[in-house]
């Protein structure tokens, strides 16, 4: 389907900050013009959902989580940081790897199965797009994934 991205995505958001129970709160810095990329609407919601419950999951009381989207040349660039506990720099890559978790102990403690960052995977490269993450441990983790934009068919939509 082709979407308008960012309202696309201020929804998935909006359902999940009506129904956080935490001591968290959500920030957005999104471009104010529409951005139409050709998703698999069901796919990418796949996606944020685990992304965003991942931030949520490792978040702390008081935390921030911060969402953006940013516009580069061929594609669009979008991020979810938390400031959660973290990832250690040698597991940052295994994280997308089917069943990897962090630490048994904590992620036992977390309950899921480790599949929710493969799955990502799977389905941003299958938009040809591409997904990292960052993180310095103790301070916060953000997740980045890529989405071709072709910003010139901007204009067929006026
Ligand atoms: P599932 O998503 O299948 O319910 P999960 O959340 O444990 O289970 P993934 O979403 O694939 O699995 O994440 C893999 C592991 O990466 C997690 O178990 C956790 O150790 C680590 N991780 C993922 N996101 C974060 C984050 N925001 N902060 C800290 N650690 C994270
Ligand atoms: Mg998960």
């Amino acid at each position: 389907d082709w979407v308008n991205f960012v309202e696309f995505f201020q929804r998935i958001i909006d359902r999940f900050e009506m129904t956080i129970s935490q001591n968290i709160t959500f920030s957005r810095t999104f471009p104010k013009k529409e951005i139409y990329v050709e998703i698999d609407t069901d796919k990418l919601t796949q996606v944020l959902d685990n992304i965003i419950s991942n931030a949520l999951k490792y978040s702390p009381q008081g935390g921030e989580i911060t969402f953006s989207v940013k516009e580069k040349n061929e594609f669009i660039e979008v991020s979810i940081s938390d400031q959660g506990m973290g990832i250690p720099k040698d597991n940052l890559e295994k994280v997308f790897d089917r069943f990897y978790r962090v630490d048994k102990a904590r992620s036992r403690q977390m309950g899921g199965t480790g599949l929710g960052l493969a799955i990502a995977k799977e389905m941003i490269e299958a938009h040809c797009g591409r997904i990292w993450a960052t993180s310095i441990e103790g301070k916060g983790t953000t997740i980045y994934f890529t989405l071709p934009y072709d910003p010139s068919q901007e204009d067929d939509w006026s």
